[in-house]
């Protein structure tokens, strides 16, 4: 008999995998090629040439027992070293190895400080739309997820709602830049606000508070936008970072947590880092692709291409009549459903064999999200059919 919690969890992950199925039986009807299926983050482009060249050269010049073998729980000492030195090159910070856990993936990071951080009862801030998993990974440790309402239209943080929802229980803020699904960047004058906001509550409760940046989408911005650096605003700051879509490698299933120096009991919060990395059953992030990111890490995913799907997307849809927030970074779009329920809306564009994720699953109804790390093919195909379905929507 399975757990509870597991029971909750089995029916949500059936609604995903029905959506899965449903993309098979529209190709079995229509053609592969006719279906356009907007609903995953996979990144359709491969990784840059030089991954490759660094997996093999880990394995041609490392010794196989250290390349295969167990390591520090937090990652190779080498590795850590490295990408400390890379981040403080580009963001002007001073951390040091010892202030990187290797981790593995996003996910897996997530999973990590939670655990180093959370009493059960323990609340949770973040604000909608965001991550779906944030939900259950809240509950992995008894955690309360509480949620702010989205700043509509602009999908900024909405800091007052924020500020009226932090208490004596509030341990962590996740934010999540550039944001999945709306791909909204937040400016650095909305990070020291929200850092403003948090100090003040920390100093009136007597708490620490700690922001844990999610930050898979860092690299992937566009034009001049800036993704400011969290911890150089806030000392109580853990950021979680991933080469799933900056590297499109998210099968490698590979990351980091920075937790500065400056986080209140940082010495603990590294130490329990490195535990929960092994008793979460990880024991470590896997150890060949760690030893290859570490040559890769002024590398990333060819933006170029996705800034040219998002023009396509952007523009076609919006000349279809659909309302669009204009995103700035990661790759994802997120729509004003024409239709009050956005569920009837994703139906009827399964119709014209377009698969699109309801908003519903970030937690804010009324819209709905499609990616664009696709091929370019995919959406030249799916903008007549989206015409299409707003014409018969006008009917
Ligand atoms: N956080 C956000 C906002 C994401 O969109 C994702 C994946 O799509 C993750 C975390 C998990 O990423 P990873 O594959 O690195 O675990």
């Amino acid at each position: 008999m399975i757990s509870n919690k597991m029971k909750t969890l089995l029916v949500g992950s059936s609604a995903i995998r029905a959506m899965f199925e449903e993309g098979k039986r529209l190709a079995a009807i229509y053609g592969e090629e006719n279906v356009c299926d907007f609903s995953l983050g996979n990144p359709n482009l491969p990784p840059p040439e030089s991954v490759k060249k660094a997996i093999i050269d880990v394995l041609d010049e490392d010794e196989p027992t250290l390349v295969h073998g167990y390591m520090n729980n937090s990652g190779y000492e080498d590795v850590r070293a490295k990408v400390a030195e890379s981040i403080n090159k580009r963001f002007g910070t001073s951390f040091a190895e010892k202030n990187i856990v290797m981790s593995v993936g996003a996910a897996g990071g997530l999973n990590v400080i939670l655990k180093t951080l959370i009493n059960p009862g323990d609340e949770i801030i973040t604000f909608a739309p965001f991550f779906g998993e944030y939900r259950n990974y809240a509950s992995n440790f008894d955690a309360q997820l509480i949620v702010v309402p989205a700043s509509i239209p602009d999908f900024q943080l909405n800091l007052e709602e924020f500020e009226a929802r932090i208490t004596p229980k509030t341990k962590a803020v996740i934010i999540n830049n550039p944001n999945n699904p709306t791909g909204v960047v937040y400016p650095v004058e909305t990070i020291i606000g929200l850092a403003e906001i948090l100090r003040k509550k920390q100093k009136e409760l007597g708490n620490d508070i700690y922001i844990i940046s999610d930050e898979p989408y860092r690299e992937l911005v566009y034009g001049d936008v800036e993704v400011p650096y969290i911890t150089k605003y806030y000392d109580n700051t853990i950021v979680g970072y991933s080469f799933s879509k900056s590297l499109s490698l998210p099968g490698e299933r590979i990351g980091y947590l920075v937790i500065p120096d400056e986080a209140a009991d940082s010495e603990d919060l590294i130490g329990a880092a490195n535990v929960a990395t092994r008793i979460l059953g990880y024991v470590s992030a896997p150890s060949l692709i760690q030893r290859a990111v570490a040559k890769c890490l002024d590398e990333k995913a060819d933006i170029n291409f996705y800034d040219k799907n998002r023009q396509m997307l952007y523009n076609g849809l919006t000349e279809a009549g659909l309302e669009c927030i204009y995103p700035d970074g990661a790759f994802y779009l997120w729509v004003k459903s024409p239709l009050e329920s956005e569920f009837e809306f994703v139906n009827m564009a399964k119709e014209h064999q377009l698969l699109i994720v309801p908003g519903t699953s970030f937690g804010c109804p009324g819209y709905v999200r499609l990616v664009y790390c696709v091929s370019p093919k995919t959406i030249e195909t799916a903008l007549p059919k989206f015409k299409a379905l707003m014409e018969e929507l006008k009917k």
